[in-house]
């Protein structure tokens, strides 16, 4: 099932579409059929379950890190991670610097926004993001890139509430484009859309989804 999934999927998507495959919780062999796909993007969202799957899968694969990222652990991440999705302070993006230095690495992240209206989500408002980007401390940040944005619709079956958040997200990352890297084609990435609304995200503007469930089948 998973390859069928994981084919159907990545026939529905545009060119420019990047698939995240999101693998939490999933075991090994899960993972291995993913990439005997051909699918070499796989996002987690714990650091310790992220470590141990990349110890026991292909070095081709790119992690991305999708969840809640605590400063002490960026170090464990810091190796090998390909992108980390969901960075929302000037704090944790000191760290991750300092973490990339270590290895002699550049990290690419993305800065996660808030667009929902659900406490459990969380993320940075344009004001907060802008303040990050205008600030010294950003400036002197010589081992990251930030890459784009991330976001995280509400749950929820209204189609226009979920569509006018993935339209917010657009516009942030237009805004801050605009503002703060015209001309540099490395802030490309809009990072929205999972399963239950990846098509919807896709048609504001996303070049990047994150899709579970709907690959892996559902989580228990
Ligand atoms: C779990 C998760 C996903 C994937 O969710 P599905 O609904 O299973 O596709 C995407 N993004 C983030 C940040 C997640 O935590």
């Amino acid at each position: 099932m998973i390859a069928e999934n994981l084919k159907r999927i990545k026939g529905e998507l545009p060119e420019n579409v990047v698939l995240v495959a999101v693998s939490k919780t999933k075991p090994i062999e899960d993972l291995k059929i993913a990439f005997d796909t051909g699918q070499r993007i796989f996002g987690e969202n714990k650091v310790q379950e992220m470590v141990s799957k990349s110890e026991l899968l292909s070095k081709e694969i790119q992690w991305h890190f999708i969840g809640h990222l605590q400063r002490n652990k960026v170090k464990f991440l810091a190796p090998f991670v390909s992108l980390i999705h969901g960075v929302e302070s000037i704090r944790l993006l000191k760290e991750i610097n300092k973490q990339a230095a270590k290895n002699k690495r550049i990290i690419e992240v993305l800065l996660q926004f808030y667009i929902a209206d659900e406490e459990s989500k969380f993320g940075l408002t344009l004001e907060e993001a802008i303040a990050i980007l205008a600030s010294d401390d950003y400036k002197d940040l010589q081992n990251i890139c930030v890459r784009g944005v991330m976001g995280m619709a509400t749950y929820s079956s209204d189609q226009e509430k979920i569509r006018n958040e993935f339209k917010a997200l657009h516009h942030i990352h237009k805004t801050l484009k605009n503002q703060f890297f015209s001309g540099e084609e490395t802030f490309d990435v809009i990072s929205m859309g999972m399963s239950g609304d990846f098509q919807l995200a896709i048609e504001e503007g996303s070049n990047m989804v994150r899709i579970g469930s709907t690959i892996f089948g559902s989580r228990n």
